[in-house]
C-alpha cells in the first residue's frame, strides 16, 4: 500500500452525516417525486422535465435485481479493480435502481433478490499511491 490518501472515485456520490453514517446521495424531483442515482448534474428531471431537484440521502440497504460475475479483466482499461468481481442492478426501498459492484465471500452465491448493504471499499491504487474508493453493495446473510 502506498503513502497516499483515500479519495472517492468521483465527488458527490456519497456523503457522511453528523452521526458518521454514510449514505449514497441521489436527486429527488420535488415536482413528480422521481428519484435518481447518481445525482442529476444538469438539474433536469428526465421524467417530468421539472427543474426542482433536491439532494436526498438514500437507504443503505437494498436488493439485487440482476447479477453478473466477471472472471476476466475486461478490455479497455476502464475497470481497474481486482478480478473476479460481480456487478449488477441494485434496487433500494425508495424504488431507485442503478448499477453497482457487488461484494460477497462467494460471488457465485449472489442471487436475484439477495439482500445487500452499502459499503465504501477501495477499488484500486492510482499512480500517486492513493486508495481510490467506490461504493459497492455487500450481500448480508
Ligand atoms: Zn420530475
Amino acid at each position: 500500500m502506498g503513502n497516499g490518501k483515500s479519495i472517492p472515485i468521483r465527488e458527490g456520490l456519497w456523503g457522511v452525516n453528523d452521526a458518521g453514517e454514510i449514505a449514497l446521495i441521489g436527486s429527488k424531483c420535488t415536482s413528480c417525486g422521481e428519484l435518481f442515482f447518481p445525482r442529476k448534474q444538469n438539474g433536469v428531471c428526465t421524467h417530468c422535465q421539472g427543474r426542482n431537484l433536491e439532494d436526498v440521502r438514500l437507504s443503505d440497504q437494498g436488493k439485487v435485481i440482476t447479477c453478473t460475475v466477471v472472471y476476466q479483466r475486461p478490455g479497455g482499461g476502464f475497470y481497474k479493480g481486482s478480478v473476479p468481481y460481480a456487478y449488477g442492478v441494485v434496487e433500494l426501498p425508495e424504488g431507485v435502481r442503478f448499477m453497482s459492484l457487488l461484494v460477497s465471500d462467494d460471488l457465485e452465491s449472489i442471487k436475484v433478490g439477495s439482500n445487500v448493504r452499502l459499503v465504501i471499499d477501495p477499488l484500486f491504487e492510482d499512480e500517486e499511491g492513493n486508495q481510490v474508493l467506490t461504493y459497492k453493495f455487500k450481500v448480508v446473510k
